[in-house]
């Protein structure tokens, strides 16, 4: 499609248009076939090579040829987490109508870092839905991001603006102020460190609090370090709660933490990035209380939203102090009130991005498809599927329990053989983890629970049944007989 009268538009848009039905056909088999296929294969060295061996591409190339690549190259070789036997880590599976409203999306090119235009109102809308789902206030407001870790980020700043007023911004830190100290307990995700390292203060003043057996925050320890820093001089700042914790699923006790910071003054930020949308479930909802009292909220739409990657969010009690943290005044970015220019908000204003896609309208599509309602069954039932997996578990002598099952994350290993030692048990399970991913069948993951290598099984897919948990459960099975044969084998030669 070389450049011509028509700049980069198809010469032949009847052609065009046949590639097209063509290429949306083949999106909808792969979404319609998912199960048939592995959950994950490793790419073949000639499809790595087609990709990695190619020149800067100087001369046109006929999309049909282009897509023939993306089949044969690209398509099959994804990370897997659109299948039902996905488990691996906290990842959403996407939907068909979130891929079409992408496809609109593009079409339309719309950015949304401001200016007078209906795609900024659709964002704007899913900001007025959220405070309703969540219970936040007419003055809050919302903004999509990347992810949980932007939206962490940006919470972290809005919250060092609130402590140190927004003079931050030009005099940076440092000076006579008192150090700004940050709390969350040890199961929070590696952004939250991130965060504070990012925004210039050092993650050595993030207190990492420990857990207790439910891998919730002690709070007895969070009030003691809290008050301890203050005897030192120090300005406790933030308290960071965890609403669906990555490794285990575990749940902070969030009206307690907002009771906390509020006593002392301080910002209550909650990372809800998959858990926060529990609140689509009347049965999880209830487990949630507090959240409607965080001065924060980041999630993500792409985990157990559904909404094709990426589509963050980050909710803002008090949405003056979110504008004024990050707006910034230039002659380019002059409002009027007619035009283009015109419009009252500006995404821009909220955020560090001035061009911004329009994640915003697969979510409107992903919430008016399925309605609230649709997307908490899907939550729901993957809740229901983990506490299969755990009655699994336990049914099963080879299989142990590593951590309770909060919502939808499970966390178990196989015990090996009794003259194991610990070391050995942790490299015989993470080879198990290794073989079934290899094997295509199911994709679990693994972590570190209180010091032992896990098994874990995160069920986000709205597509994952009990066959798959099955399948699961015999893959870690059989590829748990196989490596223990195959080192009785290796010491009977030996
Ligand atoms: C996934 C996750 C994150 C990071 O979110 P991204 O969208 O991947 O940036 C942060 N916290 C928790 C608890 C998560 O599960």
């Amino acid at each position: 499609m070389a450049y011509q009268e028509n700049g980069l538009d198809p010469s032949d848009w009847q052609g065009f248009r046949q590639q097209a039905h063509a290429m949306l056909d083949d999106m909808l088999d792969f979404t319609e076939q998912t199960r048939a296929r592995p959950v994950w294969r490793e790419a073949p060295p000639a499809s790595r090579a087609a990709i990695q061996g190619e020149p800067l591409p100087t001369e046109p190339m006929a999309l049909s040829a282009i897509h023939q690549t993306f089949k044969d190259h690209i398509l099959p070789f994804s990370a897997g987490n659109t299948h039902p036997g996905f488990m691996g880590w906290v990842q959403g599976g996407g939907t068909a109508v979130g891929m079409l409203a992408e496809m609109l999306a593009a079409g339309l090119n719309a950015n949304l870092g401001g200016r007078n235009q209906m795609p900024i109102l659709v964002e704007r809308q899913i900001t007025e839905w959220m405070k309703t789902l969540f219970g936040f206030p007419g003055s809050a407001s919302g903004l999509f991001v990347t992810g949980t870790s932007m939206a962490n980020l940006m919470a972290v700043l809005i919250a060092r603006n609130a402590a140190l007023g927004h003079g931050v911004r030009q005099d940076g830190l440092g000076g006579d102020q008192p150090r700004l100290t940050a709390y969350t307990s040890r199961a929070s995700h590696g952004c939250v460190a991130q965060a504070m390292d990012l925004s210039g203060q050092g993650q050595t003043w993030l207190r990492r609090i420990g857990t207790n057996a439910r891998h919730e925050i002690q709070l007895d320890e969070l009030r003691q370090a809290i008050e301890q820093d203050r005897r030192a001089g120090l300005h406790p700042f933030l308290i960071v709660g965890t609403a669906g914790s990555v490794d285990t699923g575990s749940i902070d006790d969030l009206a307690a933490l907002a009771q906390l910071a509020r006593e002392q003054g301080m910002w209550f930020h909650v990372d809800g990035a998959f858990g926060a949308l529990g609140m689509l479930s009347p049965q999880i909802a209830p487990r949630l209380r507090g959240l409607d009292r965080a001065d924060s909220i980041a999630f993500d739409f792409h985990k157990w939203g559904q909404v094709p990657y990426d589509a963050g969010f980050l909710l803002v009690r008090d949405g003056t102090l979110h504008h004024d943290t990050f707006a910034a005044p230039a002659a380019y970015l002059r409002r009027e009130t007619q035009g283009i220019s015109a419009g009252d908000f500006w995404p821009c204003d909220y955020g560090p991005d001035l061009s911004r896609g329009f994640r915003a309208l697969k979510t409107w599509f992903t919430l008016k498809a399925f309605g609230t309602q649709g997307l908490g069954q899907a939550i729901h039932h993957t809740c229901e599927l983990a506490q299969y997996l755990r009655e699994r578990v336990e049914q099963t002598p080879e299989l142990e329990l590593l951590a309770p099952v909060a919502l939808n994350i499970v966390c178990l290993r196989h015990r090996g053989h009794s003259a194991m030692s610990e070391a050995q048990r942790d490299a015989f399970n993470a080879d198990i983890v290794t073989a079934v991913q290899l094997s295509g069948l199911a994709a679990p993951s693994s972590t570190t629970v209180d010091g032992r290598f896990a098994i874990r099984a995160a069920i986000v897919n709205h597509r994952t049944r009990r066959q798959d948990i099955d399948t699961l459960v015999q893959a870690v099975l059989a590829q748990g007989a196989r490596l223990l044969s195959a080192t009785a084998t290796q010491e009977v030669a030996r």
